[in-house]
């Protein structure tokens, strides 16, 4: 066995940890070359200590002088870089193999595609990195010859049961629908009223799954099964209607792919992203993951309902992006990142994250975005469209 060398992008965060976890397990079969985080220093030093990787990227050159001294004075021999250039450079190392993208946000696009456009085999958190482009980074995982494998739990399980070989044409594989599956997040039976002005708190506390707090926000406001619909639709060429979301509030299921022939097949698991991320990591081979059997007997119900738009009027957002094309995913995903990191700032109550990015699109045409400028250029006008729309302070 060949061993795999690996970058992994945004190393410091949630899904970058639970990356690490299912590496350390295996260390006759990865190596790690690069570890990017942002301002966590402390996380990765301890990271550089354990994975020995020859490349660390932070945020700032301050921070990289502060990280090179450290390991400096503990003899280890790691070269520290700043910024986002630097990200890039460490995905496309000749001597990687695979990018596990898992920086949050459009903050993650530059180093991502140019990992596809290395030919790298990328394994996808980094969802938003899709939404925003997702046409420019089809065409270059084709052109490239890169192997793109999802990492979020819902498109893994899409990904798993799929036929194999599947080219993304639904009518010769027989396939009819995506089922896409949705805790319905910590306010799934909230009353409407109270929605208005949940905290932060509240909103981090998933029922399920631990993850960071901007998926987390995006989780209970359902804007993160919006953004995974237009995921779906690019990372398996489904049209809007070819893709349902249904609220499983056990996250047992982690999504369903439908037959023209009545089958539908499923992957199950306890929610635990090592899961998926063992599954790309080894991809087509399986290893063990650290993760709890799953005890059928002890989750004995498996429940389904719709969602309700009324609740989670970004759901509405992301479907009304999705028809619509060209820029208007990324003015939806940049309005979000904007309204959610105001919301976690306290400077946006809960209910109004749905009104800002809804103005938001109202303000920006849409136009065609076939090209990483004119991605970039959308992402920014609406980031300062949505800025203007917050209350002032
Ligand atoms: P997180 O907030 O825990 O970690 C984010 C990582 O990105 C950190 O390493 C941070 O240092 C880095 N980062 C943040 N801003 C950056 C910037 N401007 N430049 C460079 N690096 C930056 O987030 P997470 O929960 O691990 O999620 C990461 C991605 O994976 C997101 O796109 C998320 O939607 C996706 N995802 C996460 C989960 C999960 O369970 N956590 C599940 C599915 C998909
Ligand atoms: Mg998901």
């Amino acid at each position: 066995m060949r061993v795999q060398r690996l970058t992994v992008l945004g190393a410091t965060g949630s899904i970058g940890v639970s990356t690490l976890d299912v590496v350390a397990r295996h260390p006759q079969r990865f190596e790690v070359v690069a570890l990017t985080g942002y301002r966590q220093l402390a996380v990765l030093a301890d990271q550089c200590r354990r994975f020995k990787p020859r490349y660390a990227v932070v945020g700032s050159l301050a921070d990289a002088e502060k990280l090179a001294a450290t390991l400096r004075a503990e003899g280890l021999l790691i070269e520290v870089l700043a910024g986002p250039e630097a990200l890039c450079q460490v995905a496309v190392l000749p001597e990687v193999d695979a990018v596990m993208a898992a920086i949050v946000g459009a903050a993650g696009l530059p180093p991502t595609l140019a990992a596809v456009s290395a030919g790298k085999r990328v394994l996808l958190a980094n969802k938003e990195a899709l939404v925003i482009a997702g046409s420019i980074f089809m065409n270059e995982v084709k052109r490239a010859g890169a192997t793109l494998l999802p990492i979020d739990s819902e498109h893994n399980a899409v990904f798993q049961s799929m036929p194999a070989g599947f080219s993304g044409d639904f009518a010769r594989h027989g396939v009819s629908r995506i089922l896409l599956t949705a805790s319905g997040g910590p306010f799934r039976n909230t009353p409407l009223a109270q929605l208005e002005n949940v905290t932060p708190e509240q909103a981090c506390a998933h029922p399920n799954w631990s993850m960071g707090r901007k998926i987390s926000v995006d989780s209970a406001t359902m804007m993160n099964k919006g953004l995974e619909v237009i995921e779906a639709r690019w990372l398996f060429n489904a049209t809007p209607e070819q893709i349902e979301v249904v609220i499983h509030p056990q996250s047992v299921i982690h999504s369903l792919v439908q037959y023209v022939d009545g089958s539908v097949m499923a992957q199950l698991g306890n929610p635990d992203m090592r899961t998926p991320i063992a599954h790309a990591l080894a991809y087509p081979e399986r290893i063990e993951a650290g993760v709890a059997p799953l005890d059928l007997f002890s989750v004995a119900q498996l429940n389904f309902e719709r969602p309700d738009l009324d609740r989670f009027p970004c759901l509405a957002l992301a479907y009304r992006a999705l028809k619509a094309g060209g820029n208007a995913p990324a003015v939806l995903n940049a309005a979000n990142e904007i309204a959610v990191e105001a919301f976690l700032d306290r400077r946006l109550p809960f209910g109004k994250i749905a009104a800002v990015i809804a103005a938001t699109m109202d303000a920006i045409p849409v136009v065609a975005a076939d090209d990483l400028t004119a991605v970039l250029a959308a992402d920014a006008a609406a980031r300062i469209a949505a800025l203007a729309l917050l209350p002032q302070a």
